[in-house]
């Protein structure tokens, strides 16, 4: 671990500084770097593929926001597009059009989306799409999978992943009891587990909740087998299936995990990469479903700044940027190579990894055995990837903080840049002995 306080003072004084105001000097756990053992760097601005922190250093950005920045930092269309929609006032609480050509675009890119409402985080699009499939079915049960995250509704926020997992609070203190007594947890990808949990209790499932390519245990994608049982035993017992794509949406394809792995889920949430790097998240499907939420339907959902015409258009620029320039058959080569030269340099190293992979999200397990779930994700040596990390720091390149977080290649990339990757990693490997 470096020692900021001599290698980046500037950071270590900001921390300091945000720590006697902030809890734990940050607005979101996962940038705490409590899964690498150290302080989180403090970052001035961003361009393109890069960070830069207090201290002018410069780095390779694998986190993107955790996945917003598709097209690196900055991109001239979408910067351009939001300081015009910011001439025209920044926030109305009346509706706009921007809002109906965000839902426009996302409905064309994704077929199973027939409406679509607008909300302002992930967290938001989830406990939505959650609270309209209980209205929608009359029922109360909610399964969700170990591992993965869908921001911090109460009722979701068992074994969850991400920084809920890094930071070993897989239940929070202040959700109540029964906030999860209608929460059931499966293991992902264990199709007898799923069936037998249908076979008993399918009558009182109001839906399945899942990130259809898991970000939030470090990647791990799911077995088409898995997949065809959601399918076939959701609409066998009327439970909604739906996918949880706030980080693969827009992401592992134009038409996010969905189009990739050819499925149709009942509904979708989404946020991320739809709001350009501003605060938007979504969820939509089944027009009969969506018509139930108000004012159209019963189920109530609100939000003064929901559909922020600001948001709205770095959404749009976003948007209509992938969709006419897709940078995909890019980054997926990119990452492909970057697999490849993670794994040569590991062999090299000695040093036993797994590495998944799904597009342009990617991680590095430090383990031997194949990561298929949270069970097995556990296996990885996270001191060891808390020492990689560290080392891939100290030569430019700024990967996400945690074993159980992925890792995302970005548009403004070039070659160039992932050559000089796997060249920091080899040394990194090397150094850990
Ligand atoms: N779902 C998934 C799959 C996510 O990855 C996240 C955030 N990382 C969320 C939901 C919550 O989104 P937000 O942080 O915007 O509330």
């Amino acid at each position: 671990m470096l020692d900021l306080s001599t290698v980046r003072p500037a950071s270590a004084a900001a921390f300091e500084r945000a720590k006697a105001v902030i809890p734990g000097g940050v607005n979101s756990p996962a940038r705490a770097f409590g899964g690498v053992g150290g302080s989180p760097l403090f970052i001035s601005r961003a361009d393109g593929p890069f960070l830069y922190d207090l201290d002018g250093n410069r780095y390779l950005d694998f986190i993107g926001s955790w996945g917003p920045m598709i097209l690196g930092h900055c991109h001239p269309k979408v910067v351009d597009a939001t300081i015009a929609a910011l001439k025209n006032g920044s926030s109305y609480g009346a509706p706009c059009e921007l809002e109906t050509q965000l839902a426009e675009l996302v409905i064309e890119a994704i077929p199973s989306v027939e409406m679509v409402r607008f909300v302002s985080s992930g967290t938001e699009a989830t406990m939505s799409a959650i609270r309209l499939a209980r209205g929608f079915t009359g029922r109360d049960r909610i399964v969700k999978f170990a591992g993965c995250y869908h921001g911090h509704v109460d009722s979701l926020l068992v074994s969850a992943g991400s920084s809920a997992l890094t930071l070993g609070v897989p239940n929070s203190p202040g959700v109540p009891a029964g906030c999860t007594q209608d929460t059931s947890v499966l293991r992902y990808n264990d199709v007898a587990a799923l069936a037998e949990l249908f076979a008993a209790q399918g009558d009182r499932i109001a839906g399945v909740i899942l990130e259809p390519v898991v970000g939030n245990m470090g990647l791990v994608p799911p077995t088409a087998e898995f997949r065809a049982e959601l399918r076939r035993l959701t609409r066998q017992h009327g439970a909604l299936l739906i996918y949880d794509e706030v980080m693969t949406g827009f992401r592992l394809g134009y038409g996010g995990a969905q189009a990739l792995l050819g499925d149709a889920p009942d509904l979708t949430c989404f946020g991320k990469i739809i709001g350009g790097g501003y605060p938007v998240g979504a969820y939509g499907g089944r027009a009969d479903v969506m018509r139930k939420v108000m004012p159209a339907g019963p189920v109530f959902q609100a939000g003064t700044l929901s559909g922020n015409p600001v948001a709205m258009a770095a959404g749009i620029a976003t948007l209509t940027e992938l969709k006419t320039n897709p940078p995909y058959a890019r980054l997926e080569a990119q990452s492909a190579r970057i697999g490849v030269g993670l794994l040569e340099a590991a062999k090299h190293a000695r040093v036993p990894v797994q590495f998944n992979r799904v597009g342009s999200m990617w991680t590095l397990f430090f383990t031997d055995t194949p990561v298929t779930d949270l069970d097995t994700a556990k296996t990885s040596d996270v001191k060891r990837f808390g020492r990689f990390f560290w080392e891939m720091m100290d030569r430019g390149v700024y990967l996400p903080c945690s074993q159980f977080e992925a890792a995302f290649t970005c548009g403004a990339m070039t070659d160039e840049h992932i050559e000089q990757t796997i060249a920091a990693a080899g040394e990194s490997l090397k150094a850990l002995k």
